[in-house]
């Protein structure tokens, strides 16, 4: 029997049941469908698309209608053994085992030939004075999703702490879900990392006529319970009165189980161009990795990254390549494309077209190389023909 043949026939076992760890379930099993893979997810392990979680009010969708599949059919359909609601607690790289918490004191050693780390972000968690008695929540996945349903029932007056590209989103449906939004940023205007000031203005614009009251360049020194409900005081004197309070402040890749075990980690998992960590039996893939292009926290990137990893796995010589990905900001108010250059590159935006709230605009490196861009209203119908004159993320593209 080949090596390659042996290699197949050894338990792979993937951590985490978000679209990373699913993809590449699927993309192993286009090549092989019946090398026993065994999925292990801290969540219920039910499959469904994150981004839907910042769009299900304009969809119209309640959260038992953003399951795709519960986690006993995936497991079936897709032949892998899934333990689920089972938290990874340790890897002992040297006896190739993992330690697994099933919950009420179970714990169990799981061996593994190959383990790949799918195991997503934690949101950065938001503090301010008060919010002991006033709590904040953070949607990342969707049991959060749930809990946040529940609690805030019908035409709640919502704080959202963020107009990051996850707190717009949020903000436009849940304005649209009948809810009363306030918005506070201290950046001058939404998305202001990821598009120019002239176009955050007009999403700006388009939230307020959908409702959403933006408070830029502005933030929460305290929180109290009040007769009436919530209250921020805000930096600038004003109050804000709510019932319950959201923050999108960004993600971290989360790294711990990984550093514990000793491997190299920056600010996501450090993996090379086959996905692997600074050990050969270990790789990566999703938001909790980072490539030589940094950590991508996006759909077409983990993709991108699935379908290299499937090939590695199966043997083949494949490394990750991943062209310029533009990402569609999921705010109906104002339609939006954002293809960010890579982190830290040095650099400006200049607005190229401007009509109405029709725009595009190119952020531009040493020499006028362009090296991102953003569109919004008519301009988002150019995101593929503009892409393609983006340099590549990683490799040729
Ligand atoms: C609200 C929202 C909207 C978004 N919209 C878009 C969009 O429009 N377009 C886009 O491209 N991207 C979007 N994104 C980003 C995109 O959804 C993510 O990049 C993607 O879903 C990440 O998938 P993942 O599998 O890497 O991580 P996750 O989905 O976070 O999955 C991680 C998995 O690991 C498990 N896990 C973690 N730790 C352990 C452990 N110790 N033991 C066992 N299991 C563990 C978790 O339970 C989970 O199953 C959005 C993100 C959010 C939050």
């Amino acid at each position: 029997m080949s090596m390659q043949k042996n290699r197949k026939k050894e338990e792979l076992v993937i951590v985490g049941s978000g679209m990373a760890g699913y993809t590449l379930i699927r993309e192993l099993r286009k090549r092989d469908s019946k090398r026993p893979i065994t999925l292990i997810s801290a969540d219920d392990g039910a499959m469904y698309s994150k981004p839907m979680l910042s769009n299900a009010f304009a969809q119209g969708k309640v959260p038992a209608q953003l399951v795709q599949k519960a986690s006993i059919d995936a497991a079936q359909d897709l032949n892998v053994t899934i333990k689920a609601e089972t938290r990874v607690e340790a890897i002992d790289r040297r006896a190739k085992t993992i330690t697994l918490n099933r919950g009420n004191g179970r714990r169990e050693r799981l061996s593994y030939a190959t383990l790949v780390l799918a195991m997503g972000a934690d949101p950065r968690t938001y503090r301010v004075e008060g919010d002991d008695a006033v709590p904040v929540m953070m949607v990342n996945d969707l049991g959060d999703y749930r809990r946040w349903r529940e609690r805030i029932g019908k035409n709640s007056r919502i704080l959202l702490i963020g107009a990051g590209l996850i707190g717009c989103e949020f903000a436009n449906d849940l304005a649209l879900g009948g809810h009363e939004i306030t918005v506070l940023d201290p950046a001058s205007w939404p998305l202001s990392r990821l598009v120019p000031q002239e176009m955050g203005a007009l999403l700006g614009e388009a939230l307020t006529e959908a409702g959403v009251n933006l408070h830029m360049e502005n933030s929460a020194i305290r929180m109290e319970k009040g007769t009436g409900g919530n209250i921020a005081h805000l930096q600038d004197g004003r109050k804000v009165v709510f019932d319950h309070a959201l923050s999108a402040i960004g993600l971290l890749p989360r790294t711990q189980l990984a550093r514990d075990a000793g491997l190299d980690v920056a600010t996501g998992i450090s993996v090379d161009e086959n996905l692997r960590t600074s050990d050969p039996h270990i790789y990566a893939l999703g938001d909790c990795c980072e490539t030589e292009a940094g950590v991508q926290p996006f759909v077409l990137p983990l993709m991108a990254q699935a379908r290299a990893l499937a090939k590695v796995l199966s043997g083949d010589d494949a490394r990750l390549e991943m062209a310029a990905m533009p990402v569609t900001v999921k705010t109906p108010c104002l339609a939006l494309v954002v293809c960010p250059p890579q982190p830290g590159a040095q650099g400006k935006w200049v607005l190229t077209e401007r009509s109405g709230r029709d725009c595009a605009a190119l952020f531009e490196g040493g020499g006028g190389v362009p090296l991102g861009f953003a569109l919004s209203g008519s301009q988002t119908a150019r995101r593929q023909a503009l892409a393609k004159t983006m340099p590549a993320l990683l490799g040729a593209g």
